[in-house]
C-alpha cells in the first residue's frame, strides 16, 4: 500500500492527472485511486505538499463544479442535468 501511495504522489508531483490516468498508470481501479488520494491528502499535508485538482465542467453546458471538495467526478450537472461531466485533475504541489 504504501509504495502504491508513493507512485501516486510521485507521478502527481510530474504530472497532473486524473483518477483515470492513474489507475492506467499504476494498475489499481478508479475507486481504489480516490481512496489512496484521500489519504494522501491527509499525509502531504504534514510535509507541506498540497494535493490540488481543478474543477470538474460540464461538458454539456460549461457549468464549473468551483466550490465541490469532493475528489471523486460528480454523477450529474445540477444546470442541465446531463451526466457529461470532465474527470477532475490532480496534482501535487
Ligand atoms: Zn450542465
Amino acid at each position: 500500500m504504501g509504495t502504491l501511495r508513493q507512485q501516486i504522489i510521485d507521478l502527481l508531483k510530474q504530472n497532473p492527472m486524473t483518477a483515470l490516468d492513474l489507475s492506467q498508470a499504476i494498475g489499481a481501479s478508479e475507486k481504489d485511486i480516490y481512496e489512496h488520494l484521500r489519504h494522501i491528502e491527509k499525509s502531504i499535508a504534514g510535509q507541506g505538499g498540497t494535493l490540488r485538482f481543478a474543477p470538474c465542467v460540464c461538458a454539456a453546458c460549461g457549468f464549473t463544479f468551483k466550490h465541490r471538495q469532493r475528489l471523486t467526478r460528480p454523477g450529474r450537472c445540477p444546470r442541465c442535468r446531463q451526466s457529461r461531466i470532465s474527470y477532475p485533475v490532480f496534482r501535487i504541489e
